[in-house]
């Protein structure tokens, strides 16, 4: 597979660099790389059933800076794409030369955005493969009418990703987000990790210091830790700060990377029409933190109401009942 990134130099001459994988040229102030790497291809080990070693710490397939492209097609044409890649069905993809180091689960809290899903489906392969990591994308889609809630998908994606698979590390993903350099890498660290740092929409910043959305990654047991998310917040906003919250409460802090590896590609988009502001989503903030141990995994209740395992990642689709929701948190509150 040949990759190709740009970079601007800090060395004005030309000269040009050649390797067994790869060619530099510096041309005034520009680099440009083009780096050939054959993950696109089994090995002698796959093909002998021989047991691969455990994947190198770092990558050796990362080219830093890429750039986000809109991927005119369709689904069909995706699922044709990776086909060399082999992903077992339900789209869990896994290097063809190592053994990946943790299982990885991306949870998409989803409705309506089928072009920035195909484009994140688009993007997103590519770069986890050259990152050496074992992953499925799990699309967590809220059935109409109710108002969406995109920590309930959170939860629900967490808790039905875990009934496929013992996947050690979640990242909790919106749909409109497109890492663009792939040394911000897709892997839990014992903290949690806010991975949205230098964010397009924002002038390549956070709108605040404390901002905790868009891109979490999670190890499993940190989830258990915080009780998921809260289940309450029917509409957009607050319920990133609420997760912010929460591990605060359990004594945690999140981590991010460096601003120069956090990028990501932001398409400007309208407001959805069943996603209005949460009104009350001051109230819910400010008792986020007694809330954490009855408004969470042990209180959440939704119905699966399909499951498509696709050839490059799972849909699932969930029914919401919000009162019933909202009298299980209230049952969880009052037992002893
Ligand atoms: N989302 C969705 N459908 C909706 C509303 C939200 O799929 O109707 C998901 C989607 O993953 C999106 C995320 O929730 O990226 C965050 O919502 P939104 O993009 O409106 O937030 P903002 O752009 O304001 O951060
Ligand atoms: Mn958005």
């Amino acid at each position: 597979m040949l990759q190709i990134s740009y970079r601007v130099s800090h060395f004005f001459g030309v000269v040009v660099i050649l390797s067994i994988s790869s060619v530099v040229i510096y041309w005034k102030s520009h680099q440009i790389r083009f780096t050939y790497s054959s993950i696109a291809n089994p090995t002698r080990q796959q093909k002998t059933g021989i047991p691969i070693k455990a994947c190198p710490k770092k990558s050796p397939y990362l080219v830093g800076p890429f750039v986000f492209h809109h991927f005119i097609g369709t689904l069909e044409d995706l699922n044709n794409k990776y086909e060399k890649y082999r992903p077992e069905l339900g789209g869990k993809f896994k290097p063809l030369e190592c053994q990946p180091r943790q299982k990885l689960a991306i949870i998409i809290p989803y409705r309506d955005r089928r072009r920035h899903l195909i484009d994140f489906l688009s993007h997103m392969p590519p770069m986890l493969l050259r990152q050496q990591v074992e992953f499925t994308i799990f699309v967590i889609e809220q059935d109409s009418p109710e108002i969406f809630n995109r920590a309930l998908m959170m939860n629900v994606g967490y808790l039905e990703a875990l009934k496929q698979d013992d996947y050690s590390c979640f990242i909790f993903h919106d749909v409109d987000m497109y890492p663009i350099n792939d040394y911000n890498i897709y892997q839990c660290s014992t903290s949690p990790t806010h991975m949205a740092v230098a964010v397009e929409k924002w002038k390549f910043g956070i709108p605040y210091r404390a901002y905790y959305g868009g891109v979490v990654a999670y190890p499993k047991t940190v989830i258990e830790k915080t009780n998921g998310f809260s289940n309450l917040y029917f509409g957009w906003g607050g319920e990133d700060d609420d997760l912010g919250s929460r591990l605060a409460v359990v004594g945690l802090k999140f981590v991010r990377p460096p601003a120069v590896y956090g990028r990501y590609a932001t398409p400007v988009h309208s407001k959805d029409k069943g996603n209005p502001e949460a009104p009350n989503r001051f109230r819910l903030l400010n008792d986020a933190k007694r809330r954490i141990w009855y408004d969470g995994l042990n209180s959440v209740v939704y119905n699966v109401s399909k499951i498509e395992k696709k050839k490059i990642y799972t849909h699932i689709h969930i029914a919401v009942d919000r009162q019933k929701l909202e009298e299980s948190v209230e049952l969880k509150k009052r037992e002893p």
